[in-house]
């Protein structure tokens, strides 16, 4: 079915009786030509664009809880490509182009609002830094836009300019950037997958994959044997614990990372701000509520859930640039668990083992990613070759020393 104005309209008016399931609840087959591990948004976008792009049908996708249960429906919404190094760069602005155009794709509201995003600069060392990434996304065809104070001052005058220990000396601007319903993100990308034929399995948790003569033959689930001729992974945070299963230890850690949500307030914060001397970022929801986060956790974890010192510093973090945050009522909160690499860049590679391919590293900004990610794995699955914007984000670049390391902290996931 599609959806449309004209159907909301004919579906108001006869009690909503006609709305069908958006996906098929699919029974596991013996056996698929690809088999994608995860239904995430990364997962379920490899599967869209392996039926849309490359015409694959015997696709099925297999997640161990429900779809939208991981990062895709923990995240807080925002997407940009503001990225400064080469193997980054082009493919976050693929990303953005085709965040710009998924609803048409998916035909599913998925809210995208290009309302922008301010990075904010307290001092000149950090404004040379600024401009030198302002420079490179323009050259690698994105916008950039940057401002004085006085320019930040006239879209967000309740900053606290002044009296701060980190006085706020202007910004660097995407206004292409934005947010996105998140869930509603792996839900358009499942329906319109499901659409094309693409299996979605929930409640299958991957167990094992059976590998006969260096080459993947298919995966041990919680449903049984599911043969595959491919098997790619996208299962996010899990990454260290399902590729273990195929003996491989990645350099990868995984750590937990929450988000927060205010109660609704009256409109106040047009885009996406965030604190450049600290760790904290913001943006104001449709309904109303200030949604807001900051550094990850302190050591390492697998659960979707966070530690009080984090929330303590991210309120921090919202006092020193915005002090009458602190006035407002917290409604939610929660934690995901992110796949932090040490380079802080993602992967999307195949493997030693033939058959098997990877995707992951994604850190904390691999919502903003999901388009381009899903469409470069599903590249590499259909076709066996990198697409071009993903060239360099190659499993081995760690033990070649090429990596791409897009804040310069090193090998220190933790600060990624
Ligand atoms: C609090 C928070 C805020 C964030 N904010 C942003 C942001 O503003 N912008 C941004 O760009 N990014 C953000 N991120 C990061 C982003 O959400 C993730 O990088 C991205 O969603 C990860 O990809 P995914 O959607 O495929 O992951 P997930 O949705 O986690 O999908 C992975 C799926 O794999 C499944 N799985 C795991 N193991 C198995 C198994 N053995 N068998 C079968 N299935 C399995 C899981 O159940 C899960 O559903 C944030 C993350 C968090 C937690």
């Amino acid at each position: 079915m599609r959806y449309s104005g004209f159907r909301v309209i004919r579906e108001a008016l006869r009690g909503h009786a006609g709305w069908g399931m958006a996906w098929r609840d699919a029974a596991p087959k013996d056996r698929y030509d690809f088999v994608v591990i995860g239904g995430g948004g990364h997962g379920l976008a490899t599967a869209h664009y392996l039926a849309k792009i490359h015409g694959q049908c015997s696709v099925a996708v297999i997640e161990k809880g429900w779809i939208g249960g991981g990062n895709v429906g923990r995240n807080t919404t925002i997407i940009r490509s503001n990225y400064l190094l080469d193997g980054n760069e082009p493919f976050y602005e693929l990303s953005l182009k085709l965040w710009e155009g998924l609803e048409q794709d998916l035909n599913y509201n998925a809210m995208v609002s290009q309302r922008g995003i301010m990075n904010l600069i307290h001092s000149d060392a950090q404004r040379d830094a600024f401009v030198r990434r302002g420079n490179a996304m323009i050259l690698n065809g994105a916008d950039a836009e940057l401002l004085d104070a006085a320019a930040v001052r006239r879209e967000y005058p309740y900053l606290n300019f002044d009296d701060a220990r980190f006085p706020i000396k202007g910004g660097l601007a995407q206004r292409r950037g934005g947010t996105v319903r998140h869930d509603a993100v792996a839900w358009g990308y499942a329906r319109a997958a499901d659409r094309r034929g693409v299996d979605i399995i929930q409640n299958c948790a991957v167990t094992g994959f059976r590998i006969e003569n260096g080459r993947c033959t298919g995966v041990e689930t919680e449903r049984g044997f599911i043969g595959a001729g491919k098997v790619g992974c996208a299962v996010a945070g899990n990454s260290g614990r399902l590729m273990a299963m195929a003996g491989m230890r990645l350099p990868i850690e995984s750590h937990v990372l929450q988000a927060f949500v205010s109660e609704g307030l009256k409109p106040l914060i047009p885009g996406v701000v965030t604190f450049g001397a600290g760790h904290f970022y913001v943006s104001q929801s449709n309904k109303g509520g200030l949604v807001f986060g900051g550094d990850i956790d302190g050591y390492n974890s697998y659960a979707q859930r966070g530690n009080l010192p984090v929330v303590e510093d991210v309120c921090e973090g919202g006092m020193a640039i915005m002090p009458m945050i602190g006035r407002a009522r917290l409604l939610r909160m929660w934690g995901g668990v992110m796949d932090m690499s040490m380079d802080g860049s993602p992967i999307i590679d195949r493997t030693p083992v033939e058959g098997l391919y990877f995707n992951g590293g994604w850190c904390y900004g691999g919502f903003k990613a999901t388009p381009a990610s899903g469409l470069c794995f599903a590249h590499l699955l259909a076709t066996d070759t990198p697409h071009p914007v993903a060239t360099a984000l190659r499993l081995d670049r760690f033990e070649r020393g090429a990596m791409i390391d897009e804040k310069g902290m090193g090998n220190q996931p933790n600060l990624h």
